[in-house]
């Protein structure tokens, strides 16, 4: 039975008060602060605003809106960390040790981070508790290890010997690239700062953080952990405030030598712009729409699980969402019934709310953008299986929902929604559902369901993303390379790739 916007409405979405918990004792400290140069302090022309449950409204706290004085503090203290002691002259096991104390420190604080995400982002607690803080984690011990292992090469070259007595020695060095400005996007906050901080500092770089602004919460946390844990003063500060402002100042600021990004391929696009005056090196993790193709062969009942995982886990907020779905014919039928009722049986509520399966979407915006497309969809003659509804108090619930019919030229089977939305189309030929994965201006995951091993082999070959996944979707781990081909990104994360974007290389060549 398909649930009604009445059925939302009804949800009061009593969330479970945290008032015994570490997270509200962080809540009720008082004025948070920006983190520069090592200190706490309010931005610079006193601003604020306010972060929110996107389930109740309910502020959560005041935290400082940063502008253009503040990036001008925290670029200058990230530049005079880079070149003094002690960070100028870490070693790479003193980075290592800083990073594992890290990750302990988060480890010892995972209820507190874990809620804070939750209740700032609207996630259900479990995918920040077990999911995604210990993957922030994780990142924080991979590049713990990896800080130990850089290593530069000799080069034997064709230069002619100078003389009798002469040689030419020549060698490559790893530095680090400088001052990064880190912006990150508020579908898993503290992960996606953790990617970026962890290869940073193992690098031997300097970080200006900017979370989101609808997620500033973890990344506030983070940074009183950073200072417990003797990170040196400027070698991390954080601003929070908005992209247009505190961002787009760090986007374009002479200092900064670098920018990570992760968010939208608007955004993306845009800094690639601001960074053109100072050639900063860039590495963007931008949007998709991610296709995954069920082949007839498939174990039917694994595949539409995992394909409703990778859809409608986070509410569907996740880059690599499984949001355009193939099924071969003869299994079409099972696939689109099987992800219905799945979608059906998640119970919506509040992200504290040990019974609720998916929250809130991350704001009244958002869930107004999912409808939007839906709606449309609906207009041109899609089909909505199940879901399709917004509600909730504050109008940021999205039911779980399952479209078919959609044209392939449709911008609901183009365009990233970024919700808990599944298209799911079925295909005869292979070779056709291959010409669709890849007819779209993204190329950022994709995953493959079948029994045959030529067939996911010969697949993943032809499908043009920066994952394939073969029976999985959605499968992380810091080892495994992550990135966008086509409009989805440039550059890498995790991995030995991932800390390669922190350093330039330098050749040292000399006649001795
Ligand atoms: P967004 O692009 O709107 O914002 C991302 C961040 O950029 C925020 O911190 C925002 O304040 C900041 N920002 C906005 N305008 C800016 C500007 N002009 N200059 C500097 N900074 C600016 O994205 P979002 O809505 O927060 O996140 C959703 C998007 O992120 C989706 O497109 C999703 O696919 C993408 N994403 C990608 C990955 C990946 O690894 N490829 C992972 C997670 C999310």
């Amino acid at each position: 039975m398909t649930r009604t916007a009445d059925t939302l409405a009804g949800l009061s979405f009593n969330p479970v008060e945290p008032s015994q918990t570490a997270a509200a004792r962080f809540l009720a400290r008082g004025p948070l602060g920006l983190l520069i140069g090592g200190r706490w302090t309010a931005a610079a022309d006193g601003d604020e605003f306010s972060t929110v449950d996107p389930a109740t409204g309910r502020t959560l706290a005041m935290v400082p809106r940063a502008g253009v004085q503040d990036a001008e503090a925290a670029v200058a203290a990230a530049r005079i960390a880079l070149e003094s002691d002690p960070w100028a002259g870490n070693t790479p096991e003193e980075r290592s040790r800083l990073l594992w104390r890290i990750a302990d420190l988060l480890e010892a604080n995972l209820d507190e981070l874990a809620a804070l995400e939750s209740l700032d982002q609207g996630k259900v607690l479990a995918t920040a508790k077990f999911g995604e803080i210990p993957a922030a984690i994780a990142q924080f011990r991979y590049y713990a290890a990896a800080a130990r292992a850089l290593e530069g090469t000799t080069v034997p070259t064709s230069l002619r010997r100078q003389g009798p007595e002469r040689q030419v020695f020549a060698y490559t060095v790893r530095e680090p690239i400088g001052v990064v400005a880190a912006v990150v996007p508020w579908n898993s906050p503290l992960l996606m700062a953790a990617m970026k901080l962890a290869p940073a500092l193992a690098a031997g770089c300097t970080v200006v953080l900017k979370p989101a602004e609808n997620t500033p919460l973890t990344a506030l946390r983070l940074g009183e952990l950073l200072v417990e844990a003797g990170t040196p003063a400027g070698v991390v500060n954080i601003l929070t405030g908005f992209g247009q402002e505190v961002g787009a100042a760090l986007a374009t600021h002479a200092g900064v030598d670098k920018i990570t990004f992760t968010g939208s391929t608007a955004v993306g696009k845009q800094l690639v712009g601001d960074a053109r005056s100072n050639l900063k090196r860039l590495t963007l993790e931008l949007g998709g729409k991610s296709p995954a193709i069920i082949m007839g062969d498939a174990d039917v009942t694994r595949a539409a699980a995992g394909v409703s995982r990778g859809i409608f886990d986070n509410g569907g907020q996740v880059c690599v969402a499984s949001s355009r779905i193939y099924a071969q014919r003869g299994v079409y039928e099972q696939v689109l019934a099987a992800m219905a009722e799945k979608a059906e049986s998640l119970s919506l509520g509040h992200g504290m709310d040990p019974r609720a399966e998916l929250g809130p979407l991350v704001s009244r915006a958002q869930a107004d953008r999912v409808q939007a497309y839906v709606s449309s969809g609906r207009a041109e003659g899609a089909e909505v299986l199940a879901g399709g509804v917004q509600g909730g108090a504050e109008g940021t619930f999205f039911q779980p929902t399952v479209v078919s019919g959609v044209a392939e030229d449709s911008p609901l089977m183009r365009e990233e929604i970024f919700g808990p939305v599944a298209v799911v189309t079925p295909f005869d030929d292979p070779e056709q559902v291959i010409e669709w994965a890849n007819d779209s201006r993204y190329g950022l995951a994709a995953s493959v369901w079948t029994e045959g091993l030529s067939n996911a082999h010969r697949m993943a070959a032809q499908i043009k993303a920066g994952t394939v996944w073969i029976n999985c979707h959605s499968y992380f781990s810091p080892e495994l390379p992550k990135g966008g081909h086509k409009e989805s990104g440039w550059g890498y994360e995790n991995g030995a790739l991932g800390l390669s974007n922190y350093l330039e290389s330098k050749t040292v060549c000399a006649v001795i």
